[in-house]
């Protein structure tokens, strides 16, 4: 954050989120979901939630009733380029401000283009346009710079964050420029810690913690979900000078007791991570072959850097004749058991280990469906072969959904069956 803030108190808060695609119901308001656990942890109240189009006097609107009401009015969306996005004019317009082009943040955004070997266009000069003397809130992960604005309204003073819509880039905005800032500016300080869980979704880890949810006011967990991956945040409240027992260790040991086999991270590693570091400190590698992920899993694999060291290749084996040629299926296999059977995926396993040479090799293969011929209680089935030095196992694995929820699990599930061999 370019410039503090007097301290301020914060106890109530209002989320507005921005968005025609939100009220068409196109997208589903899982900005404003995140936002409330953010604030809650935080011992925020959250007493009303608004969504708004992109009309700038139905915007007005929302905007100055929030300011009446709470202490922090958090607006998410319509801080992209386009038209539409005018939730920095509208605000200021609705407070009296005036926007400045700021050469900070336009070559913020530059260097943000120039990372992907791209140019920043006219258009996005736009988002450059901040309210002079308030404070620009850096984005991590996208062009749009936020805000925080002070206010006053009847002599009390208030607060308004504008955050970007993207669900990856409001969070990364809100936990890197807000969170800190909130902390900073609360009579307690905080400690976080995370259980990363895979193999078990929100509702049933939710389930098993119902009762420590229940009982603990401090510290406090709350179970959270994303792209397939559950995480349990133990947030703990200590007083202004961050005084206090650090009593989440022994939360977190009755979280293990309980969810222990499910969990492969306490911090903040995602799963490709912590597979990545596993391997590299064992010194070894992994292949994969992948079909209905279609290269998916190489790219989870390759996300961190240092992944060159232990993830030597991976064959996207769609067909059955690239399964036969490429890792040396058997065509008898594939005509007796289908291309998505046991002896396939264990054959693919085989066949990717022994051709790059690694270690531990993966293979996937599943029918995402919907197609001609395809019988509807076999969509959503895979089978994970799993090679290491000591055998070959392979996993069946079933799940729901439509065709983008099926192939993003089975990513997930190949990745996990690698994880639980090496760990
Ligand atoms: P951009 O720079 O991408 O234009 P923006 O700040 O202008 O970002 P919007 O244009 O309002 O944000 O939204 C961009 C995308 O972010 C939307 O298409 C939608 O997928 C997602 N999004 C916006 N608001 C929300 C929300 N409240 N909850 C979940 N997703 C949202």
């Amino acid at each position: 954050m370019s410039e503090q803030l007097e301290r301020p108190t914060i106890d109530t808060a209002e989320i507005i989120a921005v968005g025609t695609e939100l009220l068409l119901g196109q997208t589903i308001n899982t900005n404003a979901t995140d936002l409330a656990l953010y604030l809650s942890a935080l011992g925020i109240s959250v007493y009303h939630m608004t969504v708004v189009g992109d009309n700038p006097g139905r915007m007005k609107d929302a905007i100055l009733q929030a300011v009446n009401r709470a202490d922090l009015v958090i607006l998410t969306g319509g801080l992209g380029p386009t038209d539409d996005d005018i939730s920095m004019q509208v605000v200021a317009d609705t407070l009296g401000l005036s926007l400045q082009f700021s050469e900070t943040a336009w070559r913020q955004i530059e260097q943000h283009f120039e990372r992907f070997g791209r140019k920043a266009t006219d258009n996005n000069r736009k988002q450059a346009m901040l309210p002079i003397d308030h404070t620009v809130l850096v984005n991590p992960e996208g062009t749009a710079p936020g805000a925080l604005i002070k206010t006053t309204q009847d002599g009390r003073a208030v607060y308004l964050a504008l955050l970007p819509g993207p669900p990856r880039e409001m969070r990364a905005m809100f936990e890197r420029e807000l969170e800190p800032w909130l902390e900073a500016h609360s009579d307690t300080k905080f400690i976080h810690r995370f259980v990363r869980l895979v193999g078990i979704g929100e509702s049933a880890a939710a389930e098993k913690l119902q009762d420590l949810t229940d009982q603990q006011t401090n510290p406090t967990l709350a179970t959270y979900a994303s792209t397939g991956e559950t995480y349990v945040r133990v947030t703990q409240r200590l007083d202004r000078n961050g005084n206090g027992e650090d009593l989440t260790e022994a939360l977190i040991e009755k979280i293990k007791e309980r969810l222990g086999s499910y969990i492969y991270e306490i911090g903040n590693r995602d799963l490709p991570k912590v597979v990545q570091d596993i391997l590299s400190e064992k010194n070894m590698t992994v292949s994969l072959a992948e079909s209905i992920t279609g290269g998916r899993v190489a790219a989870e694999m390759t996300k961190h850097p240092g992944s060159a060291d232990v993830f030597l290749g991976g064959v996207v084996c769609y067909t059955n004749e690239s399964k036969r040629r490429d890792l040396g299926v058997s065509k008898d296999d594939l005509a007796k058991h289908g291309a998505v059977s046991w002896q396939v995926a264990k054959q693919m396993a085989d066949g990717a280990k022994a051709r790059f040479g690694s270690d531990f090799a993966v293979s996937i293969t599943g029918l995402a469906g919907p197609g001609k011929g395809d019988e509807d209680e076999k969509i959503g089935t895979c089978y994970i072969g799993v090679a290491t030095p000591d055998g070959t196992e392979v996993f069946e694995y079933k799940t729901g959904g439509g065709r983008r929820t099926i192939t993003r699990r089975a990513v997930l599930q190949a990745l996990m069956r690698l994880w639980e061999v090496i760990r």
